[in-house]
C-alpha cells in the first residue's frame, strides 16, 4: 500500500476522551472512530489488524478440529424465554421490537441459538463429538462502556460451543479449548494466563478466564509468579489425544492463578512469599463447561448407544477478538506509539523515502516494494511529499515492526537502513539483503 493512496487519518493531538494508552493510540493512529458510546467504526488500519486477529483465531480453531459457521446478530426472544435467560440477562441485553411487535434482541452470546440448531439437526450419539463456532458481532449494553474497544457495547467475539455425549468427552473439549487458546494468544505475541474464574450468568463449575497482565486491566488477579514462566511454544499437540490435552491443562492450571471472584486467601498464602503476586489483568477469553444446563432446558437430546434419549453435555468458549487489539497495545507500546508483534502487524514493513521526487530514491523504493510484495509480504510505503521527521513519527505511531529507510546518500553507497521498531536498532545493508532479512523474520512465524 502506498500511503498517498491510503486512508490513515492520524491525529496529532492526544484525544481527551481516552483514559488509557491503547485507546489513545488507536485513535491517534487512525484505527477507529467512535460512532456512539462503546460503538466504533473500524477504519482501514484498525480493520486490517482485526482481520489478522480473526484469521489467527480461525486457524487455531480449525487446527483443533472445531467447525466454523455464522449465526445472525439478531435473535428471537422466544429461544431465550425457553432457556429462562430472557428475564435473567437484565439490562445488558439490547431488546428490540420488529414491525409485527415481536420481541427480538441483539445477541450478547449464542448458547440458545446454537442449541436450537443442534436439536433441529442432531439426534444420535454417532454425530458426536461436535464443536461449532463463529466469530460475530455481539452487543451488550454495558453500563459503563469505556477504554475504547476494551469495553465496548458492540464488540467482535469468537464463541464456540461443544456438544458431547458424556461429561468426560465434554471435559476433553474443555481441555482442547484451553490448549488452542494458549496457542492463539501466543501467536498474537501475548501471554494470557488461564485463571480459575467464576461461572457468572452463563453458569458452570469448570471455567477459566485468560488474562493479560496490565496495569489498566479491569480485573484484580492473584497468582504464583511461576505461571508467568510457562510458554506453549511450538509444541505439536494431537488435539484428539485426551492425555496430551489434559497434560497441558495440568501444566498451565496447577499453579495458583485466580481472579478476585475465586480468590482464596489461605491457599494464596501457601505460595512462597516471594512468588505471590497481586496485579491487574485484561480478560481476553473464557472457557466453560456447563453440563446439561441448556440441553435440558431446551430439550437438546440424542439417542445414546443404549437407545435411551439423553441430554448432551455442553460447554462454551469465547475470545474477545476486538478487545484483544487493545490488550496487545497495552502490552506492546512505547512513548512514540504502538509496537505490533510480527504475528498481527497490519503491514509487515514500512518503507520511508527520505527524498520523494528524487529519481534514484523513488526507483529504489519502488524496487523494494515489488520485491517485498513478490515474497508475499505487505509493505506500507510512505511516498508522501513530507518531511522525514513527519514520516518517521507516523511510522513509529502506527507501529510496524520493521522499517526500511531509503535516501540518496545511502544509495550512493549501495545501502538502505533497516530499523527495528522494538529495539530502535538500525543497520545499513544493500536493498536486496534488507528484503531478505525481513522475509526471513516473517518466514519463522
Ligand atoms: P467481562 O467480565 O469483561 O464483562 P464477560 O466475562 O462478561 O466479560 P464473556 O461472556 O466471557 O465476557 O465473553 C467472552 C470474551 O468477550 C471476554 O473474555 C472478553 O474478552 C470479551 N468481551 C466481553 N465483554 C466485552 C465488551 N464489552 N467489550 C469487548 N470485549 C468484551
Ligand atoms: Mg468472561
Amino acid at each position: 500500500m502506498r500511503l498517498s493512496r491510503y486512508f490513515l487519518p492520524v491525529l496529532k493531538e492526544n484525544p481527551s476522551e481516552a483514559q488509557i494508552v491503547s485507546h489513545r493510540l488507536m485513535l491517534r493512529a487512525g484505527m477507529i472512530k467512535q460512532s456512539s458510546a462503546g460503538i466504533y467504526s473500524w477504519l482501514p488500519l484498525g480493520f486490517k489488524v482485526l482481520r489478522k486477529l480473526e484469521n489467527i483465531v480461525h486457524e487455531e480453531q480449525v487446527r483443533a478440529g472445531h467447525i466454523p459457521m455464522l449465526m445472525p446478530t439478531l435473535q428471537s426472544a422466544d429461544l431465550w424465554r425457553e432457556s429462562g435467560r430472557y428475564d435473567d440477562y437484565g439490562q445488558e441485553m439490547l431488546r428490540i421490537k420488529d414491525r409485527h411487535d415481536r420481541d427480538m434482541l441483539f445477541g450478547p452470546t449464542n448458547e440458545e441459538l446454537i442449541t436450537d440448531i443442534f436439536r433441529a439437526h442432531v439426534g444420535s450419539y454417532k454425530d458426536l463429538p461436535l464443536t461449532l463456532y463463529h466469530i460475530q458481532w455481539k452487543f451488550r449494553d454495558e453500563i459503563r462502556p469505556r477504554f475504547g474497544v476494551m469495553r465496548g457495547r458492540e464488540f467482535f467475539m469468537k464463541d464456540g460451543y461443544n456438544f458431547d455425549l458424556t461429561k468426560e468427552d465434554a471435559l476433553h473439549a474443555y481441555n482442547r479449548h484451553l490448549v488452542s487458546y494458549l496457542r492463539t494468544y501466543e501467536r498474537m505475541g501475548l501471554q494470557a494466563i488461564p485463571m480459575r474464574a467464576d461461572g457468572g450468568p452463563i453458569g458452570g463449575d469448570y471455567t477459566h478466564e485468560f488474562l493479560v497482565l496490565a496495569e489498566t486491566g479491569e480485573s484484580e488477579v492473584f497468582y504464583d509468579s511461576a505461571v508467568t514462566d510457562l510458554t506453549f511454544g511450538d509444541r505439536d499437540i494431537d488435539y484428539d489425544s485426551v492425555e496430551q490435552c489434559q497434560a497441558v491443562l495440568e501444566e498451565f492450571t496447577s499453579k495458583y492463578a485466580r481472579t478476585d471472584e475465586t480468590h482464596d486467601e489461605a491457599l494464596f498464602n501457601d505460595i512462597p512469599e516471594d512468588r505471590r503476586r497481586v496485579a491487574r489483568g485484561i480478560e481476553v477469553g473464557q472457557i466453560f463447561y456447563f453440563g446439561t444446563k441448556y440441553s435440558e432446558a431446551m430439550n437438546a437430546v440424542v439417542q445414546g448407544p443404549d437407545g435411551k434419549q439423553v441430554p448432551v453435555h455442553m460447554g462454551s468458549h469465547g475470545i474477545g477478538v476486538s478487545r484483544l487489539m487493545g490488550a496487545i497495545i497495552e502490552a506492546s507500546h512505547d512513548d512514540k506509539g504502538i509496537i505490533w508483534p510480527e504475528g498481527v502487524t497490519p503491514y509487515h514493513c514500512g518503507i520511508v523515502n527520505l527524498k520523494q521526487g528524487d529519481e534514484e530514491a523513488d526507483a529504489a523504493c519502488d524496487a523494494l516494494y515489488s520485491s517485498l510484495t513478490a515474497l508475499g509480504l505487505e509493505p506500507l510505503y510512505d511516498d508522501r511529499n513530507e518531511r522525514a521527521g513527519g514520516k518517521f513519527a507516523t511510522m513509529d505511531l502506527i507501529g510496524l515492526p520493521w522499517r526500511i529507510t531509503v535516501g540518496p546518500r545511502g544509495l550512493k553507497n549501495g545501502v538502505v537502513e533497516l530499523t527495528s521498531r522494538r529495539t530502535g536498532e538500525s543497520e545499513e545493508l544493500p536493498p536486496e539483503a534488507a528484503v531478505q532479512k525481513v522475509a526471513e523474520i516473517y518466514a519463522e512465524l
